[in-house]
């Protein structure tokens, strides 16, 4: 039997999706040559990467200004990329402050052009989302990320604003349905609700490009990825053609509408479950929970490594919180199924009911 993976990252992944990515490292769509093994200027994977991007941009109802990459380096390669091609030395760009992955971002942008921290939650250990700040007009663009994977909270709606968004969605893509283009650039790894490890999806309104005055190099360029179709290099072919399947996938089940419908479910089983155990605890405020990871915590430490313990034996894995933050984290992804979550939270009125 398959685990019940709450993992964070890399993550569950949809069975056929994993069936059919091995069947393609034996036999790639019946030609008897392994994908691992065809040129990545083939029409074969040409064909792939072109029904990618097309797929991003039915399922993200993306208007014709934007672009879709697939590039290299995770997501932290973004944090660098970001302000390389959109920030001069001398302008400056508003960070939103929500947990650790943003502040990588905003340490990144620092070495480009100026920051400005405009948001912050740090005051309060990020248990929320700020909502009130200014932005001055000057401002070149906003960073923000959707979903903090590490502190368990979630942009439920975002700021109106004409100063350009940018947005670290790598924890919530596809989870749920958004206007996409009130942001003008999204970067997501792919290792959650997209496929595999490798490659991370880029999408950007290409009116905010060419307009820094430093000299970039290519493989840091948004536009020469452009101008290459995502084959500017050797680009992560096993990681796209993954992330191929699952958007498949996605669009098979019912696209975005019925990600967000099975998010709602099974979150909210999760969340009244700890709410209405005392011996569980979740320290984030309720209207900015997270509904691809909650963060919670059994408060007596030993009673926690039970809990885990509890979680092995039944097969679950993944249960643990980030080794800065501690206590328990269950990620639930659009591949978990609502019968993993009903898995845990029974489970978990089993252990209050011994324990409490
Ligand atoms: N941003 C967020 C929101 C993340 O959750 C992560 C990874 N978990 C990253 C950035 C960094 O991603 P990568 O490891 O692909 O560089």
């Amino acid at each position: 039997m398959r685990k019940h993976n709450f993992n964070s990252g890399p993550s569950v992944l949809p069975k056929e999706v994993l069936e059919q990515a091995s069947e393609a490292i034996i036999n790639f769509n019946g030609i008897n040559l392994s994908l691992l093994e065809i040129g990545h200027r083939t029409n074969w994977f040409v064909d792939v990467i072109e029904e990618s991007k097309l797929l991003v941009k039915e399922l993200m109802q993306l208007n014709n200004n934007y672009e879709v990459l697939f590039l290299h380096g995770g997501a932290t390669t973004q944090f660098m990329q970001v302000p390389l091609n959109l920030l001069n030395e001398n302008e400056t760009a508003a960070y939103c402050d929500n947990g650790i992955w943003g502040s990588k971002a905003i340490s990144e942008a620092k070495i480009f052009g100026k920051v400005n921290v405009i948001a912050s939650s740090k005051d309060q250990n990020y248990n929320y989302i700020p909502k009130s700040f200014t932005l001055p007009d000057n401002t070149k663009y906003l960073h923000l990320t959707s979903n903090n994977t590490v502190e368990g909270t979630q942009w439920h709606q975002f700021p109106e604003t004409t100063i350009p968004i940018v947005a670290d969605m790598s924890s919530d893509i596809f989870s749920r349905q958004l206007n996409f283009n009130q942001f003008q650039l999204i970067y997501a790894g792919a290792q959650k609700n997209m496929g595999a490890a490798g490659v991370s999806l880029v999408v950007i309104d290409k009116n905010i490009l060419g307009k820094v005055s430093r000299q970039i190099s290519p493989i840091l360029d948004y536009r020469k990825h452009i101008e290459a179709a995502s084959l500017l290099n050797t680009p992560p072919v096993f990681a796209i053609y993954v992330a191929l399947l699952t958007l498949r996938w996605i669009k098979k089940e019912g696209g975005l509408a019925e990600m967000e419908n099975r998010a709602n479910k099974k979150s909210s089983l999760l969340y009244n479950t700890i709410d209405s155990l005392p011996l569980f605890e979740c320290a984030i405020k309720k209207e900015d929970r997270s509904k691809m990871n909650a963060v919670f915590c059994i408060k007596e430490e030993v009673l926690q490594n039970k809990f885990l313990e509890e979680c092995k034996e039944e097969g679950m894995i993944g249960v643990k919180g980030y080794r800065t933050v501690g206590g328990l984290r269950v990620s639930m992804y659009n591949a978990l199924s609502l019968e993993s979550v009903e898995a845990i939270t029974m489970l978990m009125k089993n252990f209050a009911n011994k324990y409490s």
